[in-house]
């Protein structure tokens, strides 16, 4: 008999027993070894059969023997020590703590939205690298005691499970997840009542969501679920996977993480007493409609709770709750990959965005907050852009590909002065990293509580060699494991599947490629020429064994066929010892990638991949990139701790730029690694060992996401909580002076204008540094000459007049015209010799804006 429905009861735990309930469902445990440990020695078998999911552990150890665990004195003083230990990670003062002691502006609580977090396969809410970084932005940063509140969505089936067809196409799976399974607890008000979120829909409906609390660690982690009874059908589904469905499903869901999202988080304020955020981090466009509602929220009059002066405040205008929500806005773009933003058709957004959803603001200023070139599509990255004071990308890169990408918001502007920044990602050390390093390194967690380890030059090669040994032989041992079971899954039978007894050796040189599969990745880069590669593999003296993995989107027809052509070209009996596809990339089945591979492949189409975290987290480990010079390895590949693979930059046609890559890669591996790999001295390949060692040495400090959120917290959430708490004193007098200024600045923009230019005072032939003294009259349009800055723009020219390398230098007020107009002058000196030109433009200036970039307006001479 087939249940019908089913959930999960949780165990009653004997007294003595009583705090693994805690260490089970407080998300530390997925950094923790030894509450990992623990939780391994209750029962070794179940913990397997559980997949080393804690919850699902004590729900199925028999109460017998828990019983018996409950008189062991060992057992129960572990279990004590590790939930004082767990206690103390939670209450004591950390590195944020400290920092705030010289720094109190630092914000009381930072809230961070994102569409997905992967912190771990037992909580399966990420489809890939985005859910990943946000679950372990959340890890780093409860590690160093940053006061965030985090806010998704509950997906009902998560992304999706991908096993193979016989002929080596994708299958999807949508395993339902049950709430009570998981490590989760209903958030509940004051009155002990579940707290339920509400938003409207269109047609007059109301969607409401329950709120689930994760903990991870430190951090709080809200997650929106509308599979209730309260919910009509198609609404309880609006939760049900991650990126599936339409245009209408997939709006739903922006607002129900954005507007519904910052209901939760008061909520969750009101229910703990925890402060309010100052601070709001949206990463990725999805759920940039929070800032909608944070402005609805100052229009009404209520106060957002962003500092006690905002108690009894007179209501703003859209503009003024505009210049205040920006303030304390921080947004993150993760893409460069234009078919990668979210957009929707007006029409749709015009459905959404009612009044009913958002009362008081008006439509057309909504819509214009997602302007973009095409006048029929409303654009969540240029949303993201708008409401937000600071910007950035993630990676040095990606940064500057941004800048471009977004370049057109800022006309007028080099692309350079666009004020997109960038904060290069990071990877969650102890989480990625294999127990065996960490014990004999240390912890490079900045402001965590340090244990000693060894300098990684202390560590004698033999010790390194046999360290990344055991963790291949680790993976070859997993890989096994899952080529059976992928097998098994594909219609094989077990007589058939001696030979995966003896797939891969633990003594090759390992190569490991798993990512999703956009077409800009190109997974099937590899099979440009499948002779060389089959020659790779099985080179008698220096064979190569490889590994690929990758979901794609279950609507990207294109990206399963190239799955399959992998999947076919492995089936291959003459090299499938030596080449697999691992189904079902997940957080644990990467972990042994992570750990295991010597060289972690990585093939994007420059500059298409923002920053990449799956090579951090294999260097790491000690394992060595062979990777395009894109996203992070730009910026960090220093010569000897890998390979960048040479592009083919500016090569048009894609099918030669393909073959060029490729070919470059086969070189590679032929002419650099696999030598290195395989020429030893007594057993140990001392130059392998060497660059492994720089590896760990240089970039296992520098990967680390307690820098990342470091660098979050200093040069992004610092200068927002500032300019959200000058925004907001004095009965929000900046925010209200912002949106006048705004106002004074739309209404004389066009009219603005340079009347005149002239230099004079150079001599006859300049040379460097001559001081030239530029004049020009401005005419203000009305504005005061405190509300711009003139400046004087000197650079190197071409034919084309276009200023490059360009020095700016604000010129001073020199008084007023008397035919009207206002006189400007300032001496530059002449900064580089060769062909010089020089112009004239107008900012604007206020003591608010970031940059005067900001708003985006210029006025050029000429
Ligand atoms: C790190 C990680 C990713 C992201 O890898 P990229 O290099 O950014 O493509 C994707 N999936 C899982 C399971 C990961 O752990």
């Amino acid at each position: 008999m087939r249940a019908l429905r089913r959930f999960t009861v949780r165990a009653q735990l004997p007294t003595q027993l009583a705090p693994l309930q805690t260490l089970a469902t407080n998300l530390r445990w997925t950094w923790h070894a030894p509450t990992r440990d623990l939780f391994a020695s209750l029962d070794p078998e179940a913990w397997e059969r559980c997949g080393q999911d804690p919850v699902r552990l004590l729900g199925e150890i028999p109460s017998s023997r828990l019983a018996e665990l409950a008189t062991d004195a060992e057992t129960v003083v572990t279990v004590r020590e590790l939930a004082d230990e767990l206690g103390d990670y939670l209450a004591g003062p950390r590195w944020y703590q400290d920092s705030r002691e010289d720094t109190p502006d630092l914000p009381g609580a930072v809230a961070y939205f994102s569409m997905e977090f992967g912190v771990s396969e037992v909580l399966p809410n990420y489809s890939g690298g985005l859910g990943v970084l946000a679950g372990d932005h959340l890890k780093a940063a409860s590690d160093l005691g940053v006061p965030l509140i985090a806010v998704g969505l509950l997906y009902r089936s998560g992304y999706f499970r991908q096993s193979l067809s016989l002929d080596g196409w994708q299958l999807e799976h949508y395993p339902a997840l049950d709430p009570q399974g998981l490590p989760l607890q209903l958030l509940t008000g004051a009155d002990d009542e579940p707290v339920h979120v509400q938003v409207a829909m269109p047609d007059d409906r109301t969607l409401t969501a329950r709120v689930w609390q994760a903990q991870v660690g430190r951090v709080p982690l809200l997650l929106l679920d509308t599979d209730i009874e309260d919910n009509e059908a198609d609404l309880r589904g609006i939760t049900d996977r991650l990126y599936g469905g339409d245009q209408d499903h997939r709006i739903s869901q922006e607002i129900l993480i954005g507007v519904g999202g910052v209901r939760a988080v008061r909520a969750y304020c009101a229910a703990t007493g925890h402060p309010s955020p100052e601070v709001f981090h949206t990463n990725e466009g999805h759920a940039g409609f929070l800032g909608l509602e944070r402005i609805r929220e100052l229009v009404a009059g209520v106060p957002g709770g962003a500092s006690a002066e905002s108690n009894g405040s007179t209501p703003l205008d859209f503009d003024q709750a505009l210049a205040a929500v920006r303030a304390g806005t921080v947004f993150t773009t993760h893409t460069p990959v234009p078919a990668g933003i979210d957009r929707f058709g007006l029409d749709l957004v015009r459905r959404y965005l009612t009044d009913r959803l958002l009362p008081g603001l008006p439509t057309d200023r909504l819509l214009a907050l997602g302007a973009e070139e095409n006048p029929e599509t409303f654009n969540m990255a240029h949303m993201g852009l708008r409401l937000a004071q600071r910007a950035n990308g993630v990676s040095r890169l990606h940064g500057a590909v941004s800048r471009g990408m977004f370049g057109g918001m800022w006309d007028g502007f080099d692309q350079d002065e666009v004020p997109i920044g960038s904060v290069t990602n990071g990877v969650h050390g102890h989480t990625w990293e294999a127990r065996e390093i960490t014990a004999l390194l240390g912890d490079p967690t900045p402001g965590g509580r340090h244990h000693a380890g060894s300098a990684p030059s202390e560590v004698s090669d033999g010790e390194l060699w046999a360290l990344r040994n055991t963790l291949r032989s680790r993976l070859v041992d997993e890989v096994r494991r899952r080529v059976r079971a992928a097998w098994l899954e594909r219609g094989a039978s077990t007589p058939e599947l001696g030979w995966t007894d003896h797939v891969f050796d633990p003594g090759v040189l390992t190569v490991g490629f798993a990512r999703r599969v956009p077409t800009y990745k190109r997974l099937t880069l590899m099979l440009r020429d499948p002779d060389r590669l089959r020659s790779l593999l099985l080179d008698p003296h220096r064979p190569v064994q490889l590994i690929v993995a990758g979901k794609s989107h279950p609507a990207d027809d294109g990206g399963k066929a190239l799955i399959q052509q992998i999947v076919r070209f492995a089936d291959d009996p003459e090299v499938r010892d030596r080449i697999v596809f691992l189904p079902d990339y997940d957080m644990s089945m990467a972990r042994y990638l992570y750990w295991g591979c010597d060289v972690w492949l990585n093939n994007p189409l420059r500059p298409l991949e923002a920053c990449g975290t799956s090579g951090m987290k294999s260097a790491l480990n000690g394992g060595l990139n062979l990777s395009i010079r894109d996203g992070w390895w730009d910026e960090l590949y220093d010569g000897s701790n890998g390979w960048a693979i040479p592009t083919a930059d500016g090569v048009e046609d894609p099918t030669r730029r393909d073959d060029l890559e490729a070919n470059a890669l086969y070189e590679l591996l032929a002419t650099q690694v696999t030598p290195a790999f395989y020429d030893r001295t007594d057993g140990v390949p001392t130059r392998w060992v060497e660059l492994v060692r720089h590896t760990l040495e240089t970039l296992r400090p520098q990967v680390q996401a307690t820098r990342m959120v470091g660098e979050y917290v200093h040069d992004w959430y610092l200068p927002a909580a500032r300019a959200a708490a000058e925004a907001v004193a004095d009965d929000y007098a900046a925010a209200r002076d912002v949106a006048g200024y705004r106002a004074r600045l739309n209404a004389a923009w066009n009219k603005l204008q340079v009347t005149g230019v002239d230099a004079s005072g150079l001599p006859d032939t300049p040379v460097v540094g001559s001081p030239m003294t530029v004049r020009a009259t401005v005419d203000l349009a009305g504005l005061d000459p405190a509300d711009v800055t003139v400046e004087a723009v000197v650079g190197r020219v071409d034919d084309t007049d276009e200023l490059a390398e360009p020095t700016t230098v604000a010129m001073e007020h020199a008084g007023a015209c008397d035919g009207g107009g206002d006189r400007y002058e300032v001496v530059v000196p002449l900064p580089h010799a060769g062909l010089t030109g020089y112009t004239v433009r107008v900012l604007p200036q206020h003591p608010h804006l970031a940059s005067s970039a900001e708003l985006a307006k210029v006025v050029l001479a000429g």
